[in-house]
């Protein structure tokens, strides 16, 4: 696997970290990487419920009313933006990845400390351990 030639920290120093086991960084992978499949398969199925609603508005649209139409047309609104929102999902899986190769993932920004290999599985973008999350949310 080819590294690349310089890392980026955009010219902020990285704390002094504590480690975290091979085992576990293998552990956040395999969950993220389950996480990318699960949204993966969402997708899909949005999509092809999109595709049926955009087959049913030309096949049985001739008999509709009004009223019926912008049913679905409003249906498939939500679906586009529930299939928007799911890609955004998978893009932040992706980030995490490629962060986790660098060694940058699933570190807490504000105290350091690293974040539970759970909290990261199910919560594929968080950037703070639970207890400044928490400390943050009662500001
Ligand atoms: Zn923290």
């Amino acid at each position: 696997m080819a590294k690349p030639a310089e890392t980026r920290t955009a010219g902020r120093k990285a704390p002094a970290k504590p480690a975290r086991s091979a085992a576990e960084t293998e552990k956040i992978r395999a969950a993220l990487a389950a996480r990318r499949d699960e949204l993966r398969a969402e997708y899909d199925q949005t999509l092809s419920e999109i595709t049926e609603l955009q087959r049913d508005r030309l096949t049985d649209s001739a008999g509709d009313d009004q009223a019926d139409t912008g049913t679905k047309t409003f249906e498939r609104e939500q679906e586009i933006s529930l299939a928007n929102s799911i890609l955004e999902r998978i893009t932040q899986v992706e980030r995490a990845l490629e962060r986790l190769d660098k060694g940058s993932y699933g570190w807490c920004e504000r105290c350091g400390n690293p974040i539970p290999v759970e909290r990261l599985a199910a919560f594929p973008s968080a950037t703070l351990c639970v207890t400044c999350k928490q400390l943050e949310e009662r500001r």
